[in-house]
């Protein structure tokens, strides 16, 4: 097996809906256009299409939500979703998604969320480690197999630990900003760590989801924000000022922004391959990464849409090496590095530490 997949991985940014299997995504939209509801040939072009700019991706979202949001589906993507990224090592997990309501369905954004949960409690090809609301409060492992190696082998049955990230989404309102923070802190204790700011960033404005996330950094959530997508100066400045622990990808940042990242520290989510399929960092070898790894500013490989962007947080480690000129020791400590920087508790921390430590004279 080549290091960048057995290597042990964290992602932490990875939406459920841009995660799911190209197989499942054209399975359902099929079963959609044979009931009528879609057109299935117009579709199929659409989902299979490699590199769409980020006005597209969103079109695609839109799209995808249509065939995925209903309590089943929701249910079975998340448990693709993880099994997918257990498969490829990935011990630490941060599941993002937007929470949706659709009356005429009967999903409210809390039924939405507990489906989600199921597809957690669902996973039956690796352990994995979730919250549980029967246990009060404890972390239970779900496993059907063999005894469970908390020491990192690639031989054992794999074992990884899922958190969720409620997203809002840029066409909400304040106050249904304010629904997904009250419904993230109600289900905390099932294991959601915090909330996540994304949609298109062409879309909405600071300033109304600015009171919801007040709200959610007072009562104790930890915060992303999607910042720099696109140009926006006064939004960017607002947001790192707003101080959030992490940001996903940091693009369209000017000289004055770039130093306030670096003074404040905040780590930057990486979406490599996302960055360049969506057109919004021309190539490669003139992505910032080089010059936030440079800088030994706090930086994660991330995926943000495995699905969307046909990639996988492997495929992301091992670009970054080629690309970057980085070798396995390197790409194992950025990997390590990762774990410093989730939003579970430091009883999850000590145990990735462990996991990497064990791991590690395999990659150094
Ligand atoms: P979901 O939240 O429905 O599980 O995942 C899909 C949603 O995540 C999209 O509708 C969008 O709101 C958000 N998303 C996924 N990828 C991106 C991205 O690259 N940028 C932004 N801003 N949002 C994204």
């Amino acid at each position: 097996m080549e290091w960048w997949v057995s290597m042990p991985k964290v992602e932490l940014h990875a939406h459920l809906n841009g995660s799911i299997r190209h197989s499942t995504l054209l399975e359902l939209a099929r079963a959609l256009g044979e009931k009528g509801v879609i057109d299935f040939s117009d579709l199929e072009h659409v989902i299979l299409k490699k590199d769409r700019s980020l006005r597209e991706v969103f079109e695609l979202f839109d799209l995808i939500h249509i065939i995925t949001t209903d309590h089943m589906t929701v249910t079975r993507i998340t448990k693709e979703v993880i099994e997918d990224f257990a498969a490829e090592n990935v011990v630490y997990l941060e599941l993002r998604t937007t929470p949706k309501a659709n009356s005429s369905i009967g999903m409210s954004k809390r039924s939405y969320v507990e489906a989600v949960l199921k597809g957690l409690r669902a996973v039956s090809t690796v352990d994995v480690d979730f919250m549980s609301d029967n246990e009060n409060s404890e972390r239970l492992v779900n496993s059907l197999g063999p005894t469970t190696n908390h020491k990192y082998n690639v031989n054992t049955r794999k074992r990884i630990v899922v958190r969720l990230l409620l997203s809002i989404d840029r066409r909400e309102t304040t106050e249904a900003a304010k629904e997904t923070v009250s419904l993230a802190l109600e289900m905390k204790h099932l294991g959601v760590v915090g909330i996540d700011l994304s949609g298109n960033p062409v879309v909405g404005e600071w300033i109304t989801y600015l009171p919801a996330l007040k709200y959610a950094r007072e009562q104790g959530l930890h915060i992303t924000l999607h910042c720099g997508e696109v140009r926006n100066s006064k939004e960017i400045r607002d947001m790192l000022n707003f101080l959030p622990q992490r940001i996903g990808h940091a693009i369209f940042l000017d000289e004055e922004d770039w130093e306030k990242l670096k003074s404040y520290n905040i780590p930057v989510e990486i979406c490599l391959t996302s960055n360049i399929r969506t057109l919004s960092v021309p190539s490669l070898d003139v992505h910032h990464f080089v010059d936030l790894y440079n800088a030994k500013h706090p930086v994660v490989l991330c995926t943000d849409d495995t699905g969307v962007f046909s990639t996988s947080l492997s495929d992301e480690y091992r670009i970054a090496a080629s690309t970057f000129g980085l070798g396995k020791k390197e790409m194992f400590e950025l990997s390590k590095n990762s774990v410093e920087f989730v939003f579970a508790d430091n009883g999850v921390k000590e145990e990735l530490r462990s996991i990497f430590n064990s791991a590690a004279k395999s990659f150094i």
